[in-house]
């Protein structure tokens, strides 16, 4: 069976090129009906934080990535990795190195004069008598001759010479392993058959494979996975806007808008761009993701953002704007309108959950004050005798649906001789406060009879 993992380093959040390359692990796996594995890789002491670990478990949960096992911790599998290199060295395919820094000074000096690459000359392979006050680092015998070849399924046959690959220190003086023999141990422990990873990680692919090889286990299938560029074409930074994943969440995106978004981002289905989940798994193909680097558009995330919404299960949205309401001093939703039908006639117009909080949050709390501008414009001397009228005729009104109300409008728009918008946007600005709702007959039924005719008549006051 396919198994896949991510492996992010805990020293920062889940960002933006993390989350499509645990997507496309992810994807693959539930593709082929396999299994993901989450791993956090926390072996560097001085850079991985807890607080890492929990952003990047809370931006995963956001995105709903679930794994099938993890998450794997590598601090907690020193000793393992202890047993690994002892084996290795046992049958002689590891050695300790004894050489002091003077020593490897020199040896790079030499090579820099012969205008030769800078390289671990293979000193003490042959060298086995410990030397006295210096910590052996263990370095990894790698082949001299010959090539690695990596088979990528996005790159293609990539081929290494091993004599441009000098042997690896997998261990460093007080013991602790290095990264590059970590995950060979444990992509083997784990029975990975994919490596989905980024593709700043090639360049270990060739060693990686030759430790998997000395170990004698076969080598999963490699796919590097190309770098997201901003719109000015340098690596994705802050100075682009969000990059934590959460942060979107924050600014009331959806989940699956930005895995969609993130989907397309160097992988294509024809020239289709809206894609549901389960299409998604269905047609994700990893051969098909493109070589080269993406740019982020935020527009686009933007516009898919919004296209989602729209087509949200009205309920489940409801209960992700709750907290967006919460948070604009709506927290309390008892007496107001039915949230879900609020959302229904939200979610057409709103691209963010922000916007659509924003948009919303009048039918929960009266405003306390009006948008000065709309109030100038809307709500002025000539606006008043309309508010007027229109208390009078809706406090005679008993029916409450959007289409009597809708002709109770439109019949004092008539008699008045005015445009309608002469009566709806005082009539938006005296309920919402601002000269923004939705159709001004849902908004008033939504409101209720007696609501609306409050409101009205704090406008008048
Ligand atoms: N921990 C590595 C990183 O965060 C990923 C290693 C891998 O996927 O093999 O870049």
């Amino acid at each position: 069976t396919v198994r896949t993992r991510f492996a992010p380093s805990p020293t920062g959040y889940l960002h933006i090129g993390g989350a499509r390359t645990a997507l496309y692990s992810w994807l693959h796996a539930r593709h082929h009906g396999g299994q993901f594995v989450l791993r956090i890789e926390d072996t560097d002491l001085e850079r991985s934080t807890p607080e890492s670990v929990q952003a990047i478990l809370e931006g995963m949960d956001w995105l709903e990535l679930n794994w099938d096992e993890g998450p794997y911790y590598q601090t907690q599998r020193f000793d393992r990795y202890r047993e690994v290199i002892q084996a290795l060295l046992a049958e002689n395919k590891a050695y300790r190195c004894y050489c002091t820094k003077e020593e490897l000074e020199q040896m790079r000096e030499g090579q820099r004069a012969r205008g030769e690459k800078p390289r671990y000359s293979g000193l003490c392979r042959d060298r086995h008598a410990p030397r006295e006050g210096v910590e052996p680092v263990i370095r990894f015998r790698s082949p001299d001759e010959g090539e690695t070849v990596v088979d990528d399924l996005i790159h293609g046959r990539v081929v290494f010479r091993n004599s441009e690959l000098d042997d690896l220190i997998i261990a460093r003086g007080d013991g602790t392993p290095t990264y590059n023999f970590t995950v060979v141990v444990d992509d083997w422990d784990m029975a990975i058959t994919h490596v989905i990873r980024g593709d700043d990680h090639l360049n270990n692919t060739p060693r990686q494979i030759q430790i998997l090889q000395a170990l004698g286990a076969t080598p999963p299938t490699y796919a590097h996975v190309p770098m997201i560029l901003g719109p000015d074409k340098q690596k994705m930074s802050k100075r682009h806007g969000a990059v934590s994943v959460v942060q979107y969440r924050d600014e009331g995106y959806l989940p699956e808008a930005l895995l969609n978004y993130l989907v397309r981002l160097g992988w294509s289905h024809g020239d289709q761009e809206v894609f549901s989940m389960a299409e998604m798994i269905e047609y994700f193909r990893i051969e098909n993701v493109n070589k080269a680097a993406s740019v982020f558009n935020p527009e686009k995330l933007l516009w898919l953002n919004a296209h989602h919404i729209k087509h949200a299960d009205p309920a489940r949205l409801a209960e992700r704007l709750r907290p967006f309401l919460a948070r604009l001093g709506a927290g309390n939703l008892d007496g107001g309108p039915d949230l879900v039908e609020v959302v229904r006639i939200q979610q057409e117009r709103a691209r963010t959950l922000v916007e659509m909080a924003e948009n919303s949050r009048f039918f929960y709390l009266a405003p306390t004050e009006y948008e000065p501008k709309d109030a100038a414009k809307h709500l002025n001397s000539e606006a008043l005798p309309v508010i007027e009228a229109l208390r009078e005729r809706l406090g005679q009104q008993d029916d409450w649906r959007p289409e009597s109300l809708h002709e109770q409008i439109n019949a004092l728009a008539e008699y008045l001789q005015v445009k309608l918008g002469k009566v709806a946007q005082p009539l938006r600005v005296a309920l919402a406060g601002r000269a923004v709702s939705p159709p001004i007959d849902m908004t008033l039924s939504l409101l209720g009879k007696a609501e609306t005719l409050a409101r009205l008549d704090q406008a008048l006051h």
